[in-house]
């Protein structure tokens, strides 16, 4: 073995030894389409579950002393990932940091926790104000960062505080101000975590709140591909009006433009809604992105709207 190679895997046993030591799941060369609700994206060096602030600390101290990318997902609805994978370190929040706590009508959740589980917990407690989000499938820290939203309303409305890591390992607490929500997306994205947030909730009848969260789950499943694999909606609406609220619909738009059914490769314009890829037989990345463009360009020439990506590329990093 040449000096150059046993120092590559000197540098390799290093940093993997390291991280086996600050958390207790760890895997490498990790299929990142097994993370992704596209089912698509290639290998992270590693994939790493963390439990504890205290882990996700030593995951800050790891990526300075390593000088590795490192990257926190949540569910991966709302990534497309590269093909190529990712050159550097994906960490996903278990069980400790997906806690709920009750206070009044007030309640606070780790980042980790699902939002249908979160929906399901505000009902079990008669509380109201998050209903839009029930069959939304992914985390409270990825839906905070995108700021999501359904049928006219968004998780930002009812953000308290925010408690976060930056990049170099402080805990801090945010107000809602702070966190700058605004369609599809907030300020966020520049921290390294999100740990928990607060939501203001309202007390109602557990009988409404459930009727809320059936009705709008049963339009969800009548306008959404949900036997497909996607990331749900590709694009923003686009033309917000002066009031800051989304305006035109890019399904509308992109159904207008005759492109529902469009393929490339595995990658197809939803039938159901046009607003939707999904990785119909096997797509890649490539697939995905050759397709946007298609109807990018489609839409801009017909319309001269152009469209803003909602789902977050993740490149491979060099
Ligand atoms: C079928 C389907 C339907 C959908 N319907 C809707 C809808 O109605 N409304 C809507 O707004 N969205 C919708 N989405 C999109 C998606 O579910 C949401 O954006 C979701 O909240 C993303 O959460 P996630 O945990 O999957 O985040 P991921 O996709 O894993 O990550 C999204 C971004 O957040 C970052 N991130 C995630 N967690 C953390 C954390 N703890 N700390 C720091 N950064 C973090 C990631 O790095 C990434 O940049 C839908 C998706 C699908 C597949």
């Amino acid at each position: 073995m040449n000096t150059e190679n046993s120092d590559h895997s000197k540098f390799k046993m290093d940093w993997q030894d390291e991280l086996k030591a600050i958390a207790s799941k760890v895997k490498y060369d990790e299929p990142l389409s097994k993370h992704t609700s596209f089912s698509i994206g290639g290998p992270a060096l590693a994939f790493v579950e963390v439990n504890s602030i205290g882990e996700l600390k030593s995951i800050v101290s790891f990526r300075e002393r390593f000088k590795l990318p490192v990257m926190v997902i949540g569910r991966g609805t709302n990534i497309l990932v590269s093909d190529a994978g990712y050159n550097g370190v994906i960490v996903v929040l278990s069980k400790g940091l997906s806690q709920i706590k009750f206070d009044g009508t007030q309640v606070t959740a780790g980042a980790g926790i699902t939002l249908n589980r979160l929906t399901k917990q505000l009902l079990q407690n008669s509380l109201s104000g998050m209903e839009f989000a029930y069959g939304i499938p992914g985390t409270l820290g990825g839906a905070l960062i995108m700021n999501v939203g359904a049928y006219g309303q968004e998780i930002g409305e009812v953000v308290t505080q925010i408690l976060l890591m930056t990049h170099k390992g402080e805990v801090i607490t945010i107000s809602n101000e702070q966190a700058g929500f605004d369609y599809r997306k907030s300020d966020l994205k520049q921290y390294f975590c999100i740990l928990e947030a607060t939501l203001q909730l309202k007390r109602d009848s557990k009988e409404k709140i459930e009727a809320e969260m059936k009705k709008l789950y049963k339009e969800r499943q009548s306008k959404q591909p949900l036997s497909l694999p996607s990331a749900g909606c590709v694009f923003k609406n686009p033309l917000p009006s002066a009031s800051g609220q989304a305006g035109a619909s890019a399904g509308k738009l992109i159904d207008e433009c005759g492109l529902k059914g469009s393929k490339v490769g595995g990658a197809e314009v939803s039938q159901r809604h046009a607003n939707f890829i999904v990785n119909s037989s096997s797509a890649t990345a490539k697939d995905v992105l050759d397709l946007i463009d298609l109807v990018r360009e489609r839409v801009k020439s017909q319309t001269g709207i152009e469209l803003e990506l909602e789902i977050q590329l993740i490149p491979r990093e060099h």
